[in-house]
């Protein structure tokens, strides 16, 4: 299916690997020209080399939850392309734990990465999509925002604001061409994901491989997602064809609803 994107200007927020790397791909192969963000320059650097075969790469070593690193990364994007049509707020997750392991620093750090991160690149551009009368924002949050998962206490609480945000944003800027939709992630195999899992078996001092096989059970398709099925969903909800898909909260999790083992 042509996705009727070719030609646009897509920005991707932590695109050196895992979902934000799989979303840039599949921008690239809808015909997008990218700008693409994360922390570590080589592994970027890695990204914006294969991407480059397949579209226009601007890439940016930026630390999203910085606001001065977020205000230059902007800067960079409007010199080189003046505007974006796509964003796709996507960065690291914050760290684990539960409410007795975090202080008021992890609150505001946490905050900064998953909260401000996404109100401050949805500020830099939409005011140029809604005066073209088309833009796509879609926030790559969790299935957390559906169903809390324990010991993960900063991710469930500030996911759940970022949808919050996006779904007063997506009725605000509905008239005006632009749809603002979140993605409910679920179990993707990742780096990511891979980290959560040894995370729990040193916590519950388990084998790596008892975790995960129990975090598979967990899950009624009895897989881990492929981050280009993600992907998949994310340039659909980018397409022209996905026009009237605004201020949804969309589940990829295989049928898992409940984080129960
Ligand atoms: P990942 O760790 O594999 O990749 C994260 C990407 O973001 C990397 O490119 C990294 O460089 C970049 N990044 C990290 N911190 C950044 C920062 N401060 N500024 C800029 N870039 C930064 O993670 P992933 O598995 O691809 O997950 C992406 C997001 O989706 C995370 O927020 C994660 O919590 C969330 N999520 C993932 C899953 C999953 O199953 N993988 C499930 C639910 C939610």
């Amino acid at each position: 299916m042509d996705l009727g994107i070719r030609g646009r200007i897509a920005f991707v927020g932590g695109a050196s690997r895992g979902l934000g790397r799989a979303v840039a791909e599949a921008l690239a192969d809808a015909g997008c020209r990218l700008a693409i963000c994360a922390r570590n320059e080589e592994n970027l650097r890695r990204a914006e080399e294969a991407l480059a075969r397949k579209t226009e790469v601007l890439a940016v070593p930026a630390d999203l939850s910085r606001k001065a690193e977020v205000d230059r990364l902007v800067q960079r994007v409007r010199d080189h392309y003046g505007h974006v049509d796509i964003l796709v707020n996507n960065a690291g997750g914050p760290p684990p734990g539960g409410f007795f392991d975090v202080t008021d620093e992890h609150w505001y750090a946490a905050f900064d990465l998953t909260f401000m991160s996404a109100w401050r690149l949805t500020r830099a551009f939409i005011d140029g999509m809604r005066e073209r009368k088309w833009g796509r924002i879609i926030n790559l949050t969790s299935v957390s925002v559906k169903e809390p998962i324990d010991h993960l206490i900063l991710s469930n609480a500030i996911r759940m604001a970022v949808v919050g945000m996006a779904k007063t944003l997506a009725r605000e800027v509905a008239a005006d061409g632009v749809t603002v939709n979140n993605i409910a992630t679920g179990i993707h195999a990742t780096e990511r994901m891979q980290a959560l899992i040894e995370d729990r078996a040193r916590r519950e001092g388990r084998p790596v491989e008892e975790v995960a096989r129990l975090w598979l059970q967990a899950i009624p398709s009895g897989r881990m997602g492929r981050p280009e099925e993600l992907a998949a969903l994310v340039a659909f909800l980018a397409s022209e064809q996905a026009a009237f898909i605004t201020g949804a909260t969309i589940q990829i999790d295989g049928g898992q609803i409940h984080f129960v083992f």
